[in-house]
């Protein structure tokens, strides 16, 4: 028997705003998936070669530039598809190559995603199979990418270590997105790992006992 999980991927840093783009691949078909490529797409692609796997398609978690810049060049390079966010994400989307001049990421263009998720979708990486959930808050058609048998979550910006999204720009919500956290993320198990949008990793029961924001003490839950 191999101990080797069937889900396997690496983190890769990408733009100036060192958001954690991960290279997903199914172990026994070598499958991947490139999860939020907001630019560097010389790094993601060569992270894929290192690892021999073939990227059969883009997920992004949201709209915004860090996370979907490079989507559709890369979907264009490699003639994949593109799945997510949800719709109601659409205006962050149309908008990503205004935003990318701003921030000197002139690489950042629209799309239109090849599938909206949707809230109970699934979508697979080679043989495995991931659990969509709709989270708006951070933004309004943010999707968390689950993998149940792995423990794990790709969670973008909705939960950070020790923090949360920010609800400060166009159609952000607080109240949404602590009940995204506290009604989608929490029934998952306190043992899932979550992979953030930015910085470190954690899991969702560390984050119910110290997350300054959403710890059950804080919330009174
Ligand atoms: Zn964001």
């Amino acid at each position: 028997m191999s101990n080797s999980p069937p889900l396997q991927g690496v983190i890769i840093p990408v733009t100036p705003f060192q958001q954690n783009c991960s290279l997903v691949w199914c172990a026994a078909t070598k499958r991947a998936a490139v999860v939020d490529p907001g630019g560097e797409l010389d790094r993601i692609l060569a992270a894929a070669e290192k690892q021999g796997v073939v990227i059969e398609k883009v997920l992004v978690t949201h709209g915004h530039l860090d996370h979907a810049g490079a989507a559709a060049e890369l979907a264009a390079q490699l003639g994949i598809p593109i799945e997510g966010p949800q719709r109601e994400d659409a205006f962050w989307i149309e908008r990503i190559a205004e935003q990318g001049k701003r921030y000197g990421m002139d690489h950042c263009r629209p799309f239109t995603p090849d599938r909206w998720l949707e809230d109970g979708d699934q979508v697979t990486i080679g043989a495995e199979t991931l659990s969509v959930h709709h989270c708006p808050g951070h933004t309004p058609g943010h999707v968390v990418l689950h993998h149940p048998a792995s423990r794990l979550a790709f969670v973008g910006d909705v939960l950070l270590r020790g923090s949360i999204g920010r609800t400060d720009f166009p159609r952000g919500d607080h109240a949404a997105l602590i009940r995204s956290i506290t009604t989608k993320l929490w029934p998952l198990g306190n043992d899932v790992t979550f992979v953030p949008g930015h910085g470190p990793l954690s899991t969702f029961g560390q984050e119910r006992l110290a997350n300054p924001f959403v710890a059950d003490a804080v919330l009174g839950g």
